[in-house]
């Protein structure tokens, strides 16, 4: 018999019901170090005390009122997110999916509304993932993905991540954009080169094409910039953000250029909830904690002293792990053995990690997490390693 909850999902056998900065706790008290935030989601940890103020203060004010009206939070969040990055404008929704589809309806918008009808082909990269939406299961193309779901949205080409001359030879008349996530994260953490993003934005100047980046799982601060696109000094002309901007209140964020959104005038978009007050409350209280140059400059040095620990960890059990890639952290361990086997061994030492593509397992803890916890998360992989090693 289906179980009340859809059983779309394999779950681990893990139920909490408390958080603390780096812990997850279960109902009978045993703490779990999560090194997985949600999957990239809770950046600031779990119940930060300036998210949790924001969310109540708002809580007792008013909830929702629709897009119908000015929404003051709304307005001071675009603002913030323009101050910060390349983009002059903002639309606001409640997940990533949602706002990859206001990027992909806003490059063909922009191009029908300048007369060019047809021009609404993008090409993307292959194990990519932008989300399970119609039109963003196409936009990544993965069998896995789109089986099953058809008749697929058309419009999407695919190639090699990394290739710009495959991505060159892809370009027709017919081309809007190009879409890309500079750190492939789903797809087991591939970061994008500079030079192919530089080549990229080379290429889209060239053909007047719209460059497009999913910056969901990558970006607000996971990978020590704001942005990773910033590592390769381009910038896009529109760019989907999620996850990490909400700490765990689900916010998603459409950025573009005003040439961009140019097609995007009134009654072209919308979203009830999209960008309400509770959401935008606290997306403004996680930029405010992430702008702060501080704040970077330790995941910096987090990250640095991580990759060092899992580098260590990698030499000393190189029948359980094949190396790390990742930047920030936003990190990935390929394994000789099945990753599950690695999640799972690690629940038994109370570690939470997530399993990616390639079989890598993601480690995403919290930007805010203390160097002890972070040890303390390699020592428990070790002893993960050391037990399935026991096993083989
Ligand atoms: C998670 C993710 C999405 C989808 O976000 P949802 O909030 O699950 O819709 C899209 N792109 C990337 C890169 C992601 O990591």
């Amino acid at each position: 018999m289906i179980s009340p909850v859809i059983p779309t999902y394999a779950r681990a056998p893990l139920s909490f019901v408390k958080g603390e900065g780096s812990w997850l706790i279960e109902q009978n008290g045993e703490r779990y170090l999560d090194m997985g935030a949600g999957i990239a989601v809770t950046s600031l940890g779990h119940a930060h005390p300036k998210l949790v103020a924001a969310l109540k203060d708002q809580a007792d004010q008013l909830w929702h009122t629709s897009n119908l009206y000015n929404i003051p939070n709304q307005e001071k969040l675009a603002q913030q997110l323009v101050d910060a990055t390349f983009a002059d404008t903002v639309f606001f929704t409640n997940s990533g999916a949602e706002a990859m589809e206001c990027a992909i309806k806003m490059a063909r918008k922009h191009f029908s509304s300048a007369g060019q009808e047809d021009r609404s082909d993008i090409i993307a990269f292959e194990d990519a993932f932008h989300g399970r939406t119609l039109g963003t299961i196409a936009a990544a193309g993965a069998e896995k993905l789109v089986k099953g779901f058809g008749p697929q949205l058309a419009g999407f080409t695919h190639v090699p991540f990394g290739d710009l001359d495959a991505t060159e030879a892809a370009i027709t008349p017919n081309t809007a954009a190009i879409l890309i996530e500079p750190i492939q994260g789903e797809g087991g953490i591939v970061p994008a080169s500079d030079a192919f993003l530089q080549g990229l934005r080379a290429l889209c100047d060239a053909h007047g094409l719209l460059l497009i980046m999913d910056e969901i799982q990558c970006g607000m601060g996971r990978s020590g910039k704001l942005f990773a696109h910033e590592y390769s000094s381009i910038s896009p002309d529109i760019m989907a953000i999620a996850k990490g901007i909400g700490g765990g209140f689900p916010l998603g964020a459409c950025l573009a250029t005003e040439v961009a959104a140019d097609g995007m005038v009134a009654g072209t978009h919308g979203s009830t909830y999209g960008g309400n007050p509770l959401a935008c409350a606290v997306g403004s209280a996680v930029i405010e904690v992430i702008s702060d140059a501080s704040f970077l400059d330790a995941v910096n040095r987090k990250a640095g002293a991580l990759r060092q620990k899992l580098e260590g960890l990698v030499a000393a059990h190189p029948d359980v792990f094949e190396g790390v890639r990742g930047t920030g952290l936003m990190v990935g361990i390929a394994c000789k053995v099945p990753n599950m086997d690695v999640v799972n061994a690690a629940y038994a030492q109370h570690l939470l990690t997530v399993p990616g593509g390639q079989n890598v397992i993601r480690v995403l803890p919290a930007l805010t997490i203390s160097d002890d916890e972070l040890a303390e998360a390699v020592n428990r992989l070790d002893q993960a390693a050391t037990a399935i090693e026991a096993a083989l």
